[in-house]
């Protein structure tokens, strides 16, 4: 009994001390500039931080999580940059939607030197609910479920130890084109989260609500029974809801559901209304810019 007792004393020194393992102070909010995603900055920030902030605590998936730095704040100062992706791939650079696999690369190597906490949408729920939220915090999403998502995003966010929802097109999965059953079994497996993204990916605020039901429910049964997901979370095909989606979802029991509106994530918006940064194709810098206010 005494053992135990000490050992569960050292245990907890330990964790305090990897908690306390170096990590700069936020910076205070400062409006992020959306036009800032459009220019390169040309700041040195990046390699700075970096150099001040080598990796000391280990590479573990435990030391990973102990060394989460929280704060706590009030619920509606929580801010959480939501992320959206659709395609990975260099096949069309003159298409906005595909972000080129090295440059995917190159973002989620960013994240991950510089001590983002990448949540799952129940995590970053829970923080804006509570309060109490990574101080680098980050959710990172892909609309639509590409079949290049898993051959081209999944190896670098499993490189960086990045955990990511991906919204799936339910009737899509296994025609080839997107991604397959197995794969997206394969990620949930691995940490990622499969969502929903309706089975038809057709317009909501376009249709009748007994078809809106029918596209949102197929899909979360899909999820549900087929992929072992949760099916808590909604993603708006095109953006496009109205009041009566929104009763679809509650009466669905789906706890949150994402937009297409630009700007970073805040209970403040309602939690069936998030916003998420589009990422097109851009420069680290430009990226990088994205984050400002969480970083000195
Ligand atoms: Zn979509």
């Amino acid at each position: 009994m005494k053992k135990r007792f000490i050992a569960i004393t050292f245990l907890l020194l330990i964790t305090f001390g990897m908690i306390a393992c170096g990590k700069n102070e936020v910076s205070k909010e400062e409006n992020i500039n959306e036009t800032n995603q459009e220019q390169a900055t040309g700041s040195q920030e990046t390699t700075e931080e970096q150099q001040e902030n080598p990796n000391k605590c280990g590479n573990t998936e435990e030391q990973d999580q102990a060394q989460i730095e929280y704060i706590n704040i009030a619920p509606e100062e929580v801010r959480i940059p939501i992320l959206m992706y659709h395609s990975i791939s260099d096949e069309d650079p003159s298409n906005n939607l595909l972000v080129p696999p090295a440059m995917f690369e190159e973002q989620m190597a960013w994240l991950e030197a510089n001590n983002f906490t990448a949540m799952n949408l129940d995590e970053a729920l829970e923080a804006m609910e509570t309060g109490k939220v990574p101080k680098r915090p980050v959710v990172i999403t892909f609309d639509d479920g590409y079949a290049d998502n898993y051959s081209s995003a999944f190896p670098s966010l499993k490189n960086h130890n990045l955990k990511a929802t991906f919204f799936i097109i339910t009737d899509g999965v296994d025609n080839g084109y997107y991604m397959s059953s197995d794969n997206l079994k394969e990620m949930q497996a691995a940490g990622m989260s499969i969502e929903n993204h309706t089975a038809n990916h057709l317009e909501l605020n376009g249709l009748s609500k007994e078809d809106a039901y029918d596209s949102i429910k197929r899909a979360q049964d899909y999820l549900r029974n087929v992929i072992g997901s949760d099916g808590n979370y909604l993603c708006y095909p095109v953006g496009k809801y109205n009041d009566e989606t929104i009763a679809i979802e509650e009466e669905l029991g789906i706890k949150a559901a994402v937009t297409t509106q630009g700007g970073i994530a805040s209970i403040n918006d309602g939690i069936h209304t998030l916003k998420r940064v589009r990422i097109s194709p851009m420069s680290i810098d430009s990226f990088a810019s994205i984050f400002s206010e969480y970083i000195n």
